[in-house]
């Protein structure tokens, strides 16, 4: 198994996307450490059920991503990190002048700073391994704008930065660290979405994912969570060993218009 004897940390992994790379990880032989901001049995029951799906070591440890000291400790009890997929992330719609301040702070503190604590933590043990990867879950948005996402497009084009910061200062100790960037992927943060636009547009489901959710996304498609796992293995084998510091879209051309 390519990544048998690695450890890879999953931030914000019980659901979407986080628990797609994370099974996609654990198949292709990793160890997993799943984590969100509950501690209910069900979060520790994935991960056991993983564990014994793909005969992988697999645990879920609670950490809440918008606490820097919760963030550290999270990496720090994993005992060792060989590959960081930092995905933690959600997401408020608002015009700046009305942009709820709790929420802005909310946003770059999980989708921005948390990568910055993880990273801190993570490094030294990557270099100890002489070997690591980091993947940070961007988005579209940290490549493009939309109105009224504001914090999210800020921390998601931060997150951008921080993964090239981040490649040059590991450039050569065998460590990448790259962004996924997605467009549109049904995960329960999307799918909570579609029944208000059913209603603010008057439409049918599959019109409105058609004509408004994707009316970005050239595919006209959902991209899928095991595409995004697929993507986050391929980062970490060593056909990627030279790609760092970089982004790559699963968008369906959405950044190509
Ligand atoms: P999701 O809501 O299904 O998953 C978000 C995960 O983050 C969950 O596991 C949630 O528990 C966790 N989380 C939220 N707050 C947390 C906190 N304070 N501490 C720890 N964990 C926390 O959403 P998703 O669509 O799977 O999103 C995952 C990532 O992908 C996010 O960073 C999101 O911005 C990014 N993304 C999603 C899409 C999309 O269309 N779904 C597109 C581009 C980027």
């Amino acid at each position: 198994m390519a990544l048998s004897g690695k450890t890879a940390v999953i931030t914000g992994s019980n659901s979407g996307i986080g628990l797609g790379i994370a099974r996609a990880l654990a198949a292709a032989g990793a160890d997993v450490v799943l984590n969100s901001f509950t501690d209910r049995p069900e979060d520790h029951a994935l991960a056991e059920s993983i564990g014994k799906e793909f005969g992988v070591m697999a645990r879920y440890s609670k950490a809440d991503m918008s606490k820097g000291d919760e963030c550290r400790a999270l990496i720090a009890e994993a005992g060792r990190c060989d590959i960081l997929v930092n995905n933690a992330g959600i997401q408020h719609v608002s015009p700046i002048e009305i942009f709820p301040v709790e929420k802005w702070d909310a946003i770059i503190a999980i989708n921005l700073t948390s990568a910055f604590h993880t990273t801190a933590v993570a490094l030294p043990m990557m270099r100890a391994a002489g070997w690591g990867r980091i993947v940070n879950i961007a988005s579209a948005h940290g490549l493009t704008a939309s109105p009224f996402k504001g914090a999210y497009v800020a921390a998601k084009h931060g997150l951008v930065g921080l993964t090239k910061t981040v490649a040059l200062e590991t450039a050569r100790e065998h460590i990448t660290c790259n962004a996924i960037c997605p467009g549109y992927v049904l995960t329960p943060l999307v799918e909570a979405q579609i029944p208000d636009q059913m209603k603010a547009h008057d439409m049918d489901r599959e019109t409105v994912i058609r004509e408004v959710m994707l009316d970005r996304q050239p595919s006209r498609e959902f991209a899928t969570v095991e595409q995004l796992g697929g993507t986050t293995v391929f980062l970490c084998s060593d056909a990627a060993v030279q790609i760092t510091g970089t982004t790559i879209s699963v968008d369906g051309g959405w950044t190509a218009l």
